[in-house]
């Protein structure tokens, strides 16, 4: 059954006025898309001030990101005026994300203009490519200056988009008026309007997602072609099952309505970035019409909606800040956050039926696989991959295995896995995760109010569905170097992490989509396989028969035994079967800067992709875990 989704009124007043607005109090933010095609975004913001020293803010800590990520070096062209007269302004010298000004008698209000220099390669999330000559994806934080000194749910502002002809938009924000040159919506605290993203587009659809509801889901899609909208029914369906299948998992909803809003795309970056009523999320064009990219990408979207209620509802209290700027997040909790938002979020994928339940083993074989050859858990314990992620998301690709980067997702997976089925062993089958969920999040339908939590929340909460020394268990597999991966949950699940020499479905299709050849489980490398950098080694596995032999990333092969390598060949990987039956090691010929190398790898194993195989005499858990309730 399904508890009711209708909002009690007074939490949604709570959640969207922090006080009467009056006008005199809004800044109004009018946003230029119109010349996005060359990456460029114009703001102009009037802000209302009274004489005195004055200190504006541009966000620096981003929701979501976890890291002080705001793109300070794209603002540009900030010019500050009164009355038509500039202002003159300074930078703090220790908090560049501010700037002071004196603001002279009889001035009550402050003209900002500026641009906002969208990035046009590389980057990371946000900071990512943002604009195709048919697409924009806005993030407001990166658009407004913002006064120091309130909390952000108590800055009210009047945001406005323009966009180029013919576009249509999409975003959680409720539009106040519409015309044939953009939008102007709704005054919104500052708080929720970060919380807002929109999207534009030429090509855009928006599908029902939750006909007949009361509270409105709908997928937002924005492509370079039409082409590449092109969702099918089944692939519709999955996405009406995940609402409902989320509903029942938390018992709540925390949004008024929610909207998906999905750009579909090569020439943009991908990520998804969640919102408490919206995820802007970005992925391949081809995500619905090739079916290894609609296997890839399946978790993308499950993911984002499971953080309305885990991560933006419910939020870790380090990460729950006044503002964007004056105080630092701490991510220590991460591991919850992202950790079990990758739990529910494949389970729900399953539960939804957008993969079989054995794809969902293949993504959970190939999740511990890369988890447990991690030679770096040697030296760094889970926690610290939390405690430094601010910066971890940031770090080269190269050495992963040893560095260890924001492992706290996939191996946070695999902790929760571990307490759900330790909590249905400990209760006989009566209680699981299932039951953490209504506990923990399933209050206060309706609102979106952030509730913080720390550790012994978490704790707490699940003592009260089923009472154990939950501390010393979590603590033990954040704090400690341990040689495995947490594998129990596995186990309990009736499953054993094992190794074929034939790559499972989802396999290929990661090796296909991502552009890479695998082989981390058996010689211990990862290689690029793009027409751009074929052959490039992305990654050594430490310790591993690659890197025994001395071979290291950024080399790029060039020949195997003799023979001129081609990833589109197999020419490796016949010579790694070959070599089992042979004494003889594989002689790999690589190119590191302007200097050829050759290396010995003394490997015989064969191929190896990890599979998960079912224990004879267990009954499979994971698979009841992951069936449709
Ligand atoms: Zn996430």
């Amino acid at each position: 059954m399904m508890k009711s989704r209708l909002a009690p009124l007074s939490l949604l007043v709570l959640a969207l006025s922090a006080g009467p607005v009056r006008a005199a109090d809004l800044i109004t933010l009018d946003v230029d898309l119109r010349e996005s095609v060359r990456q460029l975004f114009h703001g102009h913001e009037v802000i209302p001030v009274k004489p005195g020293p004055l200190t504006l803010y541009y966000p620096k800590w981003i929701p979501g990101e976890h890291s002080p990520s705001g793109p300070l070096e794209n603002l540009a062209g900030l010019k500050l005026t009164a009355g038509g007269k500039p202002l003159a302004w300074r930078r703090d010298l220790k908090e560049m994300y501010a700037i002071h000004l004196e603001v002279p008698q009889g001035v009550s209000s402050l003209d900002v203009t500026f641009d906002f220099l969208s990035p046009s390669n590389g980057g990371n999330f946000g900071q990512s490519v943002s604009a195709t000559p048919d697409i924009a994806d806005l993030e407001w934080n990166q658009v407004l200056l913002y006064p120091a000194g309130a909390a952000a749910k108590d800055i009210q502002f009047q945001p406005s988009v323009k966009l180029p002809a013919g576009w249509q938009y999409a975003t959680a924000l409720d539009t106040a008026s519409k015309d044939a040159g953009g939008a102007r919506f709704k005054p919104v605290s500052l708080e929720n309007l970060v919380d807002s993203p929109l999207i534009a587009g030429l090509h855009f659809k928006r599908v029902d997602i939750a006909p007949g509801d009361k509270v409105p889901v709908h997928l937002n899609l924005v492509a370079d072609t039409d082409e590449d909208l092109a969702i099918t029914p089944k692939q519709t369906e999955a996405m009406v099952n995940l609402v409902k299948q989320a509903n029942i998992l938390f018992g709540s909803h925390h949004y008024d309505h929610y909207d998906f809003l999905f750009t579909l795309s090569e020439n943009t970056g991908h990520f998804g970035l969640e919102h408490h009523q919206s995820s802007d999320d970005r992925s391949w064009s081809d995500l619905y019409t090739t079916p290894e990219t609609t296997l890839v990408g399946a978790h993308l979207l499950p993911h984002e909606y499971v953080h309305s209620w885990n991560g933006k509802f419910r939020r870790p209290a380090g990460l729950a800040t006044p503002d964007f700027t004056s105080q630092p997040m701490q991510d220590d909790l991460l591991w919850v956050y992202e950790g079990l938002t990758e739990y529910f979020g494949n389970v729900l994928s399953a539960r939804s039926g957008s993969i079989t339940p054995a794809q969902y083993r293949e993504t959970l074989a190939f999740d511990a696989a890369t988890m447990d050859k991690r030679p770096g858990r040697s030296w760094r314990p889970l926690q610290d991959t939390n405690d430094e992620a601010q910066i971890l998301y940031y770090a080269p690709r190269e050495w992963q295995n040893w560095r260890r980067v924001q492992d706290f997702y996939v191996e946070g997976e695999l902790i929760w896995l571990d307490v759900d089925t330790k909590l249905r062993e400990l209760s006989a089958g009566r209680k699981s995760m299932d039951d953490f969920a209504h506990a923990f999040y399933g209050m206060d339908d309706g609102s979106y109010v952030v509730h913080p939590y720390t550790f012994d929340d978490v704790v707490n909460t699940l003592k009260g569905v089923q009472e154990y020394d939950w501390a010393a268990f979590l603590r033990e597999r954040l704090d400690t170097t341990q040689p495995a991966a947490p594998l129990d949950g596995i186990a309990r699940g009736g499953y054993a992490l094992a190794y074929t020499d034939t790559p499972s479905e989802y396999f290929k299709a990661y090796e296909k989509v991502r552009k890479v050849q695998n082989l981390m489980f058996s010689i211990g490398l990862q290689l690029d396989a793009s027409e751009h950098d074929k052959g490039m080694v992305q990654d050594v596995l430490w310790d591993g028969p690659a890197f025994k032999a001395g071979i290291g990333p950024g080399m790029k092969l060039v020949a195997v035994n003799g023979r001129a390598f081609d990833a589109d060949k197999d020419v490796l990987k016949d010579a790694i079967t070959a070599a089992k039956s042979s004494k003889t090691p594989l002689r790999l010929l690589l190119r590191q800067q302007d200097t050829y190398l050759s290396f010995d790898v003394d490997y015989h194993g064969g191929l190896k992709y990890p599979v998960l195989t079912p224990v004879a005499g267990k009954a499979p858990l994971l698979d009841a875990i992951i069936a449709a309730h």
